[in-house]
């Protein structure tokens, strides 16, 4: 595959040519080949997108939710059926390996499947009224034009799992996807608009983080959801809670693995392994942190050590490959620059440093690492979300000392305890403060049919997923209803 696609925008259902600057979306497998080039949307897109969500909105809020959920059905049956050529295309174009690629794109069309089942639950409530003769409903509505936001790392998965339940509940949207995945973006607002979703809305604008900007600023945006990093989610929410906009900020993370002495050591380095290094450590739930029992510590790093050494790192889209490139070279070189600072404070445990020649030297791609960080100032390898195939360890002397340390950072999305002893992974989910708590498996992944999100530094507003997608999508409306 090495065709480029003409990068295009979705406004009032036509696919149109961008007014602002020129983008060059390249593959960070391989950064000659160029996957999409055209021009990213301006103001003036911003402007037109939105004036035609809002147009839209009457009819589709009235629309009845099963014909609104039809719209999601036929979209999700166009993306599994190219799960493999789509795929393709987002191994390519973000650099995940072709095999979470194609599951990624499997997971969004089931996502679109579950939301347009959601709007036949029950979505409202009736109450027993003090006053004779009069009944109290809540009922729910939708909440009008939603701004999109989105992170480069799932580029298929996570727009599905905010728009799926924003068009299930009759909103109309104007979506921005991250600078490096227009393809992908591309491909879902296909999908929803073969399967006949009306004019104006869903409108995609591809663009750099300035198109962004225009959209939490816009005055006719009644909501936005964004996820991304913890910095930028919280910039846009100050911006918007000073004009009353309300948000939804899935952000970053910095979860740990505790492992403690009666665990199962192969399951820990397996899922640790797996945590860490699937998606080249570039995923928000990513294990980057693991605090292992000192009886056992010596036997976990050796197994770990020999674990990681035999990862296979190369192009996403060869057979065999479990770790593929970071998104971009700038992305490269800032994960690179703190493993060379790492070597001057923390004792490596597996760090070939980078790579300087051959094949992996041309993309953005950085070897999976380890590091023993010390108690006294772990660093940033401890505290600052890397996103890469990093892991900072230190060993705790007991079971409550490992659970503080889970905690001992400014997120709280997820944590994996590993643990034979019922009672301690009982203790676990008391103690530990994070959204996403997994015993005995990975601290990543996320299962489409129950809540996600975080706590602390990692998420702001209604968690997303499962039936509480609904809450930030929705708005409620209490009735006192006399005859
Ligand atoms: P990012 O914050 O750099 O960008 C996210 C989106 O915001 C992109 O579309 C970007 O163009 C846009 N943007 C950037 N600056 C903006 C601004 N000032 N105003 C408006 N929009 C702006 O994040 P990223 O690098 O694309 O993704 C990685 C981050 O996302 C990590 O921190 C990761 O943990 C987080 N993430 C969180 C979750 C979660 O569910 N908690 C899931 C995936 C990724």
């Amino acid at each position: 595959m090495t065709e480029t696609t003409l990068l295009q925008h979705l406004i009032d259902g036509r696919w149109v040519t961008g007014g602002g600057e020129e983008l060059v979306d390249v593959n960070p497998s391989r950064p000659s080949d160029v996957v999409a080039t055209g021009p990213g949307a301006d103001h003036a897109d911003v402007d037109r997108a939105v004036a035609a969500a809002r147009a839209a909105f009457a009819s589709w809020s009235r629309t009845p939710a099963r014909a609104r959920a039809a719209v999601l059905r036929g979209a999700a049956d166009i993306a599994a059926a190219h799960a493999e050529e789509w795929g393709a295309e987002l191994a390519r174009e973000e650099g995940k390996t072709l095999a979470e690629a194609v599951a990624e794109v499997a997971h969004g069309a089931n996502i679109l499947r579950y939301h347009a089942h959601d709007v036949e639950r029950p979505s409202g409530e009736v109450y027993e009224s003090p006053t004779p003769g009069e009944r109290i409903l809540v009922v729910r509505r939708p909440v009008g034009v939603m701004g999109a936001i989105t992170p480069f790392n799932f580029p298929f998965s996570i727009p599905a799992w905010k728009l799926a339940p924003a068009l299930a509940w009759g909103n109309t949207i104007v979506w921005k996807p991250a600078t490096f995945v227009p393809v992908l973006a591309m491909r879902f607002a296909q999908a929803l608009q073969q399967a006949g979703l009306p004019d104006g809305v869903l409108n995609l604008v591809n663009g750099t983080a300035a198109v962004g900007e225009a959209i939490a600023a816009h005055p006719d945006i009644d909501a936005v959801t964004f996820t991304g990093s913890t910095r930028v989610g919280r910039a846009i929410a100050a911006q918007l809670a000073a004009r009353g906009v309300p948000f939804q900020g899935e952000l970053g993370g910095k979860n740990a693995a505790l492992v403690l002495d009666d665990a199962d050591l192969d399951l820990a380095v397996e899922q640790v392994a797996v945590g860490a290094f699937r998606a080249a450590g570039q995923k928000c739930t990513a294990t980057s942190r693991v605090i292992v029992h000192e009886a056992v510590a010596d036997r976990f790093l050796a197994a770990l050590a020999e674990r990681t050494a035999a990862a296979r790192v190369g192009d996403a889209v060869a057979d065999g490959i479990e770790v593929g490139p970071l998104v971009d070279a700038a992305a490269r070189d800032r994960v690179n620059a703190a493993l060379e600072r790492a070597s001057g404070y923390a004792r490596p445990v597996v760090a070939p440093g980078p790579y300087r020649e051959g094949p992996l030297s041309e993309g953005f791609f950085v070897p999976p690492s380890v590091f023993e960080v010390p108690e006294s100032d772990p660093g940033e390898l401890w505290r600052e979300e890397l996103f890469g195939p990093v892991v900072a360890v230190r060993r705790v002397a007991s079971a409550a000392e490992g659970f503080r340390l889970v905690d001992d950072s400014d997120y709280g999305l997820s944590a994996a305890i590993f643990t034979t002893d019922l009672g301690r992974a009982l203790a676990a989910i008391e103690e530990v403060r994070v959204g996403v708590v997994h015993v005995n498996s990975a601290s990543a992944g996320a299962d489409l049919h129950v809540p996600f999100g975080g706590n602390r530094g990692s998420a702001l507003g209604p968690k997303e997923q499962g039936q509480a997608a609904r809450d930030f999508f929705t708005e409620t409306a209490t009735v006192y209803l006399r005859g």
